[in-house]
């Protein structure tokens, strides 16, 4: 088929990577249009503004180590604020309770040494990832035949650097370290930089809450973004697309699918993908976070010292932020479970769970934390398009498997989001990342 087309390139998806790919495809003067399913932009960027306190449901922080995302605050005009650090940060970890300094762990000496032994043995595997094929790495096979969990035992050898990972990672990941392969740890830490990078990416959020991007860079693209329509569909052949939803049918040169890879395979395909890239994405589960904004009349825990960040290994909230906006009365804290927690929690009823996490809250900074003036959640598990937490995570076997099922383009389908980055995969960084790497693919095969 050489046409007529509607468009050069459908994006499916108004998350952060098909609004960069669409903006930077019109930027390059191609056309394209953006087919997304839900009533709003944005996808995991999701927030509001409640009696005046600003909620990011989902993506909330940044980091200056960030150039992409960075760079689009700055031309969209979205400020930012630094993340409060003044103050202790609370651990509880084996049922310990202790206070250090932002960044100081306070772990006994040998427990303090075998955690900065592990992360540099870290460093040293994950420097030699290559991000763009981390199954071609030389111990990719071994790395991949083991969980995050299982190295762990082998590698570590005190209960509290253990229990001291442990937690910064299963949130960092967003999930348990039974259900990771090693070498997608390895991977998203050489995306990332270093470990430290990896979980330590929490420096700035956005004033107006996250999707004040996504909405500002949709307004840009006008009526080229379709809310409301779920692709079900999608005939292609060599040259050309047609993507059906319930109400409308789009012919297209190219298809970007930007999404997560479980919701690819959602979608009917004519013909079916080659086996590869469906086996995959029998694969591929999304994590799973429930993430809780607790509003207080104050922000308490500053005044007794405390900077709002806890640990709390023994869940089922293993980690709270504190996201006030300055100069405002009211205190915000951010509290985050993840894995196996947030499944159980996710199953309880919203007074006990809300009742669980404020307990949780209370061990950190006091009993203060059980009197909040509103509590908002959403539940990533439950909401249909994520269906799970921050992003995709891989189970031994499957990146040295079908890892290149990821990213290979299948005739004039290409993948984004943020699962397909290479550099700060999980994360708003790697979702721009892999929006322009898309775009790039696309428009450089027009001019072949
Ligand atoms: C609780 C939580 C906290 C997070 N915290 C942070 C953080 O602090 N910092 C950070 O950098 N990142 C964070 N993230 C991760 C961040 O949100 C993601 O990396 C990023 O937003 C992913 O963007 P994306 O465009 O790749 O995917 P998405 O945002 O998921 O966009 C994909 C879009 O595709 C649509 N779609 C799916 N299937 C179809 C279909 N068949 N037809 C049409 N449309 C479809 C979906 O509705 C969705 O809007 C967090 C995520 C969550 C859930």
């Amino acid at each position: 088929m050489t046409g007529p087309y509607d468009t050069d390139v459908i994006i499916i998806g108004a998350g952060l990577a098909g609004l960069t790919a669409a903006i930077e495809i019109k930027r390059r003067g191609a056309a394209c249009i953006v087919l997304e399913a839900r009533d709003r932009v944005g996808g995991r960027m999701y927030s509001t503004v409640a009696d005046g306190v600003v909620i990011d449901y989902g993506a909330q922080w940044v980091s200056s180590a960030q150039p992409r995302i960075m760079s689009l605050l700055q031309q969209f005009h979205i400020p930012t604020t630094p993340t409060y650090t003044d103050g202790k940060t609370f651990y509880e970890l084996l049922g310990r309770r202790k206070a250090a300094r932002s960044g100081a762990h306070p772990l006994p000496l040998p427990s303090l040494f075998d955690f900065y032994r592990m992360q540099k043995r870290l460093e040293q595997l994950s420097g030699q990832i290559d991000n763009c094929a981390p199954w071609s790495t030389k111990q990719a096979s071994s790395l991949d035949a083991r969980t995050v969990q299982s190295w762990l035992e082998t590698s570590m050898f005190t209960r509290y650097g253990k229990a001291l990972f442990r937690v910064i990672a299963e949130e960092g990941l967003c999930g348990d370290l039974s259900e990771f392969s090693m070498l997608d740890l390895a991977w998203s830490l050489s995306c990332s930089g270093s470990f430290k990078g990896l979980f330590s990416a929490e420096e700035f959020w956005m004033l107006g809450g996250s999707q004040t991007l996504p909405q500002q860079m949709a307004a840009t693209l006008g009526d080229s973004v379709k809310l409301n329509e779920r692709v079900r569909t999608i005939t292609w052949q060599e040259d050309a697309v047609t993507v059906f939803t319930d109400q409308e049918k789009w012919v297209g040169r190219k298809v970007i699918l930007a999404m997560p890879p479980a919701f690819t395979a959602r979608i009917h395909y004519e013909p079916a993908l080659p086996f590869l890239r469906d086996q995959f994405t029998q694969r591929v589960g999304q994590g799973a976070a429930l993430k809780f904004i607790l509003v207080y009349d104050k922000p308490f825990w500053r005044n007794n010292g405390w900077n709002g960040k806890a640990y709390l290994d023994r869940g089922p909230v293993t980690t709270t932020l504190d996201s006030t906006t300055p100069g405002q009365t009211r205190g915000v804290l951010s509290a985050i479970a993840t894995g196996t927690n947030a499944r159980s929690l996710g199953l309880r009823k919203p007074q006990e769970r809300h009742a669980e996490v404020l307990r949780s809250v209370a061990r950190a900074f006091g009993t203060e934390a059980l009197q909040p003036a509103a509590v908002h959640e959403w539940d990533w598990l439950s909401d249909p398009w994520a269906r799970g937490g921050y992003s995709a995570h891989l189970a031994p076997g499957v990146l040295t498997q079908f890892g290149p099922a990821l990213l290979q383009p299948i005739g004039p389908l290409h993948w984004a989001g943020t699962e397909t980055a290479t550099e700060w995969r999980m994360y708003m960084e790697g979702a721009v990342q892999s929006g322009l790497r898309a775009a790039e693919e696309v428009l450089l095969s027009f001019r072949e």
